[in-house]
């Protein structure tokens, strides 16, 4: 990662800007501006490649598909011989499989039995449906104003031409991105290497899945949470478990984190006034701003760069509560490692839903609730706030099938006002 970095300049650049009350937007553009995606790249089998970022555009080195060929099973035929009144009759010249092609030239007149995905035969550039035709000892017959010269043909190179581009580079690659490199004969693809990301927790509070739990302590979730959410970004990740509150653990894990990751997460510790050291190991290790961020869950993140030794890397200090963890790290830390990842921008949809009931809020901040979806006899969506909003109960996280968006500058939502939805589920 780059050394060079300037985290004032780039904050002086923003307008508006107040770490005590900074727009979600706000902040967001400081951290895009602050990270560069990373550069290496490895090539691997196509299968491995899931979910990678594409490194370089790829070019298509062949026509998908490679001739024209039949849509449909049916009958081939040249588009002149279509009867303009009354049924066509063919004579049936032969038969072209799927893979077996009809050899030579269709004599004028005639047709060939074509299966779907055979190769037209030469001269033929139309395929009726079998459907349509009855047979008559070696004549097909079908009546007019079925098809058209031209219909149910595949066109050689109308999937892929060869020497256009098929996929660009930023792809996060899916499932039909896969498909598509077979189409093409690719064994192999250039991807981005992965980014390594480094989290712990911190408070005194906390045990680890296993120990005992002492009075007055709750087990540590945030590494479970933001494991399964880096894990589905396709990270490297590292554990590096729960820190005590003591400087020089602080310390050793952020130097560790910092050797060893591009990006480290810890959570918990931020907010002003905190009993611990996180927040002044933090602010000495490298350039650090702590912000409060107009939005609810999730008021104080800390961003910046840390440095050990030659080591440097990206900090993102999340809050502790473990909605607010989930709900920041969506906000900010989701779309800026992709953007580190290498990965093109892309939109983040939303759903518009009947909100169910009143959502108050003031304009000035953006507020995020976990919503339910049901559908409408109507066919739209409704959207009902969960009843228990606390920042700490993770419950709710799991039942929600989104996050309502109330955005800056909304106020209050009546019930039966369309909101945005922030769906957790996608299809790929
Ligand atoms: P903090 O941001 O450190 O003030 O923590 C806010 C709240 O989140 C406190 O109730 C903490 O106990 C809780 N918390 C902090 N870290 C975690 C964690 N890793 N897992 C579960 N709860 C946490
Ligand atoms: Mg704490």
């Amino acid at each position: 990662m780059t050394p060079s970095f300037d985290l004032q300049h780039i904050i002086s650049c923003v307008s508006g800007y107040d770490p005590n009350a900074l727009r979600v937007d706000a902040a967001l553009a400081v951290i895009q501006a602050s990270m560069q995606p990373v550069q290496a790249n490895e090539r691997l089998a196509v299968r491995a490649a899931l979910g990678r970022v594409l490194a370089q555009d790829i070019i298509s080195p062949i026509d998908v598909p490679a001739h024209d060929n039949s849509a449909m099973d049916g009958y081939a035929l040249r588009g002149a011989d279509l009867a303009a009144q009354g049924d066509t009759v063919l004579s049936i010249a032969g038969r072209g499989l799927a893979g077996h092609a009809f050899s030579g030239e269709a004599p004028a007149g005639s047709a060939v039995r074509i299966m779907t995905g055979a190769v037209m035969p030469a001269g033929c550039d139309t395929v009726v449906p079998q459907e349509f035709c009855r047979v008559e000892g070696d004549q097909v017959i079908f009546p007019p104003g079925l098809v058209r010269p031209g219909d149910n043909r595949r066109l050689r190179g109308e999937d892929l031409a060869r020497g256009k581009a098929a996929l660009p580079a930023g792809k996060l690659l899916r499932p039909a991105d896969l498909g598509l490199m077979a189409s093409l004969g690719m064994a192999e693809v250039s991807v981005r290497r992965k980014l390594r990301v480094a989290f712990f927790s911190s408070g005194d509070e906390l045990r680890s899945v296993g120990q005992p739990l002492d009075p007055g302590c709750v087990y540590d979730s945030n590494r479970y949470t933001l494991w399964g959410m880096l894990e589905r970004l396709g990270c490297e990740v590292i554990d590096l478990g729960v820190v005590a509150d003591n400087p020089q653990a602080v310390e050793a894990a952020l130097r560790t984190a910092t050797e060893c990751a591009d990006v480290v997460i810890t959570s918990g510790g931020v907010s002003v006034g905190e009993a611990d050291y996180l927040r002044s190991t933090l602010a000495n290790m490298g350039e650090v701003v702590f912000w409060r961020i107009a939005m609810r869950p999730g008021r104080p993140l800390a961003f910046g760069q840390l440095r050990a030794g030659a080591h440097s890397a990206w900090l993102f200090g999340l809050p502790g509560n473990p909605v607010a963890v989930m709900v920041t790290f969506y906000a900010f830390v989701r779309p800026a490692l992709l953007h580190c990842m290498g990965a093109s921008p892309q939109p983040q949809p939303m759903l518009r839903a009947v909100s169910a009931q009143t959502l108050r809020k003031k304009p000035g901040r953006t507020e995020y609730q976990r919503g339910l979806l049901t559908a409408l006899p109507d066919g739209r969506w409704q959207v009902s706030a969960i009843g228990n909003q606390g920042s700490g109960v993770l419950s709710s996280m799991s039942q929600a099938h989104g996050l309502i968006v109330l955005h800056h500058e909304q106020s209050t939502a009546q019930a039966g006002d369309l909101v945005d939805v922030l769906l957790f589920d996608g299809l790929v």
